[in-house]
């Protein structure tokens, strides 16, 4: 009976614990509080101007590629000067001098740039139109991130390998590619993966992607780099370059133009 009696108290005690004094002390307090008791003021987000088509640079981006140069850029492989062809506004991929990446590193940021892959496209799968943009290059023996560069206008393949997708890990949520020949855009909102000082992982990556306008990635934690093969794992880096894909097809090569990033 003692027994019986202690636990009825016991739960009485846990029903007083987390019944609310007042029920309506919340609402009350709430009704004594002004509009400007939840309004921030500071701090105060800088002005950026914006570009006259979205797709222009804003006052604060980092002009990457603006048609003239690749002086933002070098070989991936032995960062000598990058070699791709500059002709009419754009570059185009050369299959020869292989990937090429940013002279600058970075760590979370905005992207913008544009791609075509040529009319004439041939190929299929895997080998029709392969670029990519690897969000985080992290060295020549790494495989780093990749945002897939691919023509999926008419074209099957695996659905984690196609354009929009984060490679082998992220399905794209929709297929808004143009036709081969038109340019398409990528936006891309990166926060990059942080690393404890023993390399162990602190917080993942993520990554938004609009393709073409249209979102493709949202928010989407990566599991580690983008391996061709197996698992993905992450490997602690701090700043990484963004890199361009030569994937040495037979196909004609893709061009790109109109490239800027925003530091965040
Ligand atoms: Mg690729």
């Amino acid at each position: 009976m003692r027994t019986r009696l202690l636990s009825t108290l016991a739960v009485f005690a846990v029903a007083c614990a987390i019944t609310p004094a007042h029920p309506l002390s919340a609402q009350q307090s709430a009704d004594k509080l002004k509009p400007e008791d939840t309004e921030v003021w500071k701090p105060v987000p800088p002005v950026v101007t914006p570009g006259d088509k979205c797709d222009a640079p804003p006052s604060d981006a980092i002009i990457l590629f603006d048609g003239k140069n690749q002086d933002e850029w070098v070989s991936a492989q032995d960062h000598a000067p990058a070699q791709w062809i500059v002709h009419n506004g754009i570059f185009t991929v050369s299959k020869s001098s292989g990937n090429i990446e940013t002279k600058r590193h970075f760590k979370n940021y905005q992207l913008h740039l544009e791609f075509r892959i040529p009319a004439d496209i041939t190929g299929s799968g895997q080998a029709r139109g392969n670029s990519g943009v690897f969000l985080a290059s992290t060295g020549p023996g790494d495989d780093g991130y990749e945002l897939q560069v691919l023509d999926n206008y008419k074209n099957e393949t695996y659905v984690n390998g196609m354009v929009g997708s984060l490679y082998k890990q992220a399905i794209p949520l929709a297929n808004a590619a143009r036709k081969p020949g038109e340019w398409e855009t990528y936006d891309v909102i990166w926060t990059a993966p942080e690393f404890s000082s023993d390399g162990s992982l602190k917080s993942p990556a993520y990554a938004t992607v609009f393709f073409n306008g249209v979102l493709v990635e949202n928010h989407f934690e990566l599991k580690g780099q983008t391996l061709y093969i197996g698992k993905p794992f992450y490997k602690a880096y701090d700043r990484a370059a963004i890199k361009l894909q030569a994937h040495g097809d037979k196909s004609e090569p893709i061009s790109f133009r109109n490239i800027w990033v925003r530091e965040l």
